[in-house]
């Protein structure tokens, strides 16, 4: 992107949300109009043509992770594609065991069917993260047992952007018989993914987080070697080879598909600027403060990323400080209460630190210019905020 006049508000929030690309928009558009027609009205053309579309996107979706078309089940994004993973594994293959493997920090689109499917009696091996937030492959292997029907861990976490390594998971979910559901929501187009090279049985992904419109992802489901089966959780007029009914959201699927086109071409180049823009913003802001740590992990890190803990300072009270930076605090993260983040408290940050968190995502639209504004906003709110707190200036004076 080409530099241009600073716009206020500035967006470090893409890991929430990101805004739809114009390209994916314009793909889109006449698919609410011209092309409206239900993709399940077998004779006529208008359900031809959304027919189409709808397949054409399915093979953009299935290219950007090595899978096949047929693979895919389209859902309302990833919330929805988590629970018909864990759920739906879990009805279909309880006869061959009880037991989930899944870990802390997990979104909880992740964790909530799983605590649901404790409440009915499946065992969940919950694993903890090391203290830059991922998970081993030797953690899961240590948890499978004769028990185990399925392994869940994300590709990559949302709060501080540290990658598991998928294949190494893989790999030994596969070695065992167990199916490999991961939650990759943050991680496709962002990161390669290729369900067979990594051996992954079950992925969720999300439209929003990839310049793609809200409210459509998609749940890959392998179909051989092995097959996974799945107990539906939407009944209904047998859409998505009876895995969820509903009448397709066509445009929106057709925006999920040129979303992950361009995310898919793009890739290697905006995973170079994106972590120069990112590791400009950490360092300025770490040279120019005392007291900064990283939350996450250095290197096996999303390129947009930056989780920061600034002691001494509440991340409430920054954020209202910093009104121009949209950004998520470590306190807020879990709806409207300010417990510490669960993902940093299980990666072993203290609970002062955590409150003190602030997470910056950068993404496609970020420029040099909003990173260079923002360092300056950050260092001057926090210096601000240190000089009212007692705890700074006893620590000031406890250091000499
Ligand atoms: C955003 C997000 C979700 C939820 O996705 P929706 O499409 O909003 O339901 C799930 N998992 C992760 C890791 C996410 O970042």
């Amino acid at each position: 992107m080409t530099s241009m006049a600073l716009q206020l508000p500035i967006y470090f929030d893409h890991n929430a949300t990101t805004q739809v690309d114009q390209r994916v928009f314009e793909a889109m558009a006449p698919y609410f109009t011209e092309h409206f027609g239900n993709a399940a009205s077998r004779n006529h053309p208008f359900g031809w043509k959304a027919e189409a579309g709808v397949e054409n996107a399915r093979r953009q979706v299935a290219d950007l992770i090595g899978a096949g078309a047929k693979d895919l089940v389209i859902t309302s994004g990833a919330t929805e594609s988590d629970n018909l993973a864990i759920k739906g594994v879990a009805e279909m293959y309880r006869d061959k065991g009880n037991h989930i493997i899944t870990c802390v920090s997990e979104h909880k689109a992740v964790i909530d069917p799983c605590k649901r499917l404790a409440e009915d009696g499946f065992e969940i091996t919950w694993l903890t993260p090391d203290e830059f937030g991922r998970i081993s492959g030797q953690q899961v292997a240590d948890a499978i047992t004769d028990q185990t029907i399925l392994v869940s861990i994300m590709a990559a976490n949302n709060e501080v952007g540290s990658i598991n390594p998928i294949a190494e998971i893989g790999q030994v979910a596969r070695d065992r018989g167990v199916f490999f559901h991961t939650d990759a929501t943050q991680g496709v187009g962002k990161i390669p993914i290729d369900v067979d090279q990594m051996k992954i049985d079950l992925l969720s992904m999300s439209a929003h987080k990839l310049y793609g419109p809200k409210g459509v992802g998609a749940l890959y489901v392998r179909r051989r070697n092995p097959r996974v089966r799945l107990r539906c959780q939407m009944d209904g007029g047998g859409h998505e080879r009876g895995m969820r009914s509903g009448t397709l959201n066509v445009p929106g699927i057709v925006g999920l598909g040129a979303a992950c086109t361009i995310a898919g071409e793009e890739m290697d180049a905006e995973t170079v600027r994106i972590t120069a823009l990112r590791d400009r913003l950490q360092t300025g802001i770490s040279e120019g403060l005392e007291f900064v740590t990283l939350n996450g992990h250095p290197t096996e890190r999303l390129a947009g990323t930056a989780n920061l803990s600034f002691a001494y300072v509440e991340g409430e009270a920054l954020m209202m400080k910093m009104k121009d930076i949209a950004v998520s605090s470590g306190s807020a993260c879990t709806s409207a209460s300010l417990e510490p983040s669960y993902v940093l408290r299980s990666m072993g940050v203290t609970d002062e630190l955590a409150h003190s968190s602030i997470r910056f995502s950068l993404g496609r639209h970020s420029t040099i210019e909003e990173v260079d504004y923002a360092i300056d906003q950050v260092i001057k709110a926090v210096k601000d905020l240190r000089e009212l707190s007692p705890l700074y200036e006893l620590a000031m004076e406890q250091n000499g």
